[in-house]
């Protein structure tokens, strides 16, 4: 059957490797939580040395189901579009436009993949999938990038997006979440209405169309703040909108709930089911410890108040590599709020996002210097300092210093 949220009611697989990561590290309190299973190559289907297979993952997620009582969800990140991260390095992939990638991901990647999921040992669990991070985003925005530009003109990112849909969606106890950035990213009116279209023109163009989706998913791997608790879109600093703000800058949204909330709106507007969910990921959003502030601030100049009062300490809200000071954020749970479907830990705590330095590997992954700490940035992040921490691995991989920062930050604290 197929529920309206996969999430009520239910208890979350515990991925067992990451679980033993985080313990080792300091993470005892939280290595019972469940997190994101990154199919992120098409090795990754069936497991490679470092890594279990799906099969593997859903055959223990059946023993832990049946190990307690009620529903369990599991979920799978669906990541290997051609020309994957277009408009970065960190997390590029193996399969390239121009090498025929799109006729690859659909029969090396997605038909293996739909055939797993739905096979019917594992039809009584919820599998929940998260449907190809920052790829529709990176058509709205950064065309103006080779890599982004093939993505469009050809077509791949959109009709990758609808064949996984048209698989996944087929299989009734599947779940199908598509990434809608976050608000440091969509949240200008001149991205957020374009990229709500573009998920609407693309979803409309599946077999069973706005059905095939289940909600979306914002603030995926990323830090924004999930709630800034000590102002809002609407406050105003001695008669000037926190909008000024150079950290706002002009931005509708201060923050991922409002965002995700309104996004959910504007989807719904568009002809989305009006049950249609939403995601966030919470899992490195928190931002506490020292540095957070315990309250507003008194200051009437619009950008002291600002950065004063702002619990995401970043330098710029588009930053998004390892970033310094950021800690572990709410634990997942079922419908914490309107519109919310659940708080989800999708990027798993611990796991880089990107290299720090130029490092070898066979997974197509590159070396982007928002990833650098002596980077001085690029337009994307108003050319500001990168706020990365330094010695991290290839993304994905374990990243131990950056793992124990986000269980001492962590807020709310464990
Ligand atoms: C990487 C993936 C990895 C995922 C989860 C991404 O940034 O590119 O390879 O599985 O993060 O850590």
């Amino acid at each position: 059957g197929h529920v309206d949220n996969p999430y009520t009611g239910a208890r979350g697989y515990v991925n067992a490797d990451w679980a033993t990561k985080a313990r080792a590290d300091g993470g005892a309190a939280i290595a019972g939580a469940s997190t994101g299973v990154w199919i992120d190559r098409i090795a990754a289907i069936n497991g490679t040395s470092s890594a279990r297979g799906i099969r593997a993952h859903l055959d223990d997620a059946l023993a832990q189901k049946n190990a307690g009582t009620g529903p369990l969800t599991i979920q799978f990140v669906v990541y290997n579009l051609p020309n994957r991260d277009c408009s970065a390095l960190a997390s590029n992939g193996e399969l390239k436009i121009s090498e025929n990638g799109l006729e690859r991901y659909k029969t090396e990647y997605i038909d293996p993949i739909a055939t797993i999921l739905g096979d019917p040992k594992y039809s009584s669990l919820r599998i929940v999938t998260i449907i190809e991070i920052d790829s529709l985003p990176n058509l709205v925005t950064n065309t103006n990038l080779a890599a982004c530009a093939e993505a469009k003109s050809s077509g791949a990112y959109v009709q990758g997006v609808q064949y996984a849909l048209n698989k996944l969606h087929a299989i009734s106890n599947v779940y199908t979440y598509i990434d809608a950035g976050h608000h440091g990213w969509l949240g200008w009116d001149s991205n957020f209405g374009p990229s709500a279209d573009l998920f609407a023109s693309t979803v409309r163009g599946t077999t069973a169309g706005f059905a095939s989706v289940d909600g979306f998913i914002t603030n995926t791997a990323n830090y924004s703040a999930l709630v800034e608790p000590y102002f809002t879109i609407n406050t105003t600093v001695n008669g000037q909108s926190v909008r000024q703000s150079k950290w706002v800058d002009w931005n509708y949204y201060v923050d991922e709930q409002s965002y995700a909330q309104a996004f959910r709106n504007k989807l719904v507007s568009l002809g989305f089911n009006s049950n249609l969910g939403m995601l966030i990921d919470t899992s490195r959003n928190g931002w506490g410890g020292a540095n957070r502030p315990a309250g507003a601030s008194t200051s009437t100049d619009v950008n002291t108040f600002v950065n004063q009062s702002r619990v995401d300490r970043r330098i710029h809200a588009g930053n998004w590599c390892n970033q310094s000071g950021a800690g572990i954020g709410e634990r997942p749970r079922a419908t914490p709020a309107p519109g919310i479907d659940a708080y989800v830990w999708i990027k798993p705590p611990g796991e880089s996002d990107g290299a720090s330095q130029v490092i070898p590997n066979d997974e197509g992954k590159g070396f982007d210097r928002m990833c650098d700490p002596t980077y001085t940035g690029n337009d994307r992040n108003g050319n500001n300092p990168t706020g990365a921490l330094p010695n991290s691995p290839i993304a994905g991989q374990w990243f131990s210093a950056q793992f124990r920062e986000l269980v001492a930050n962590a807020y709310p604290a464990l």
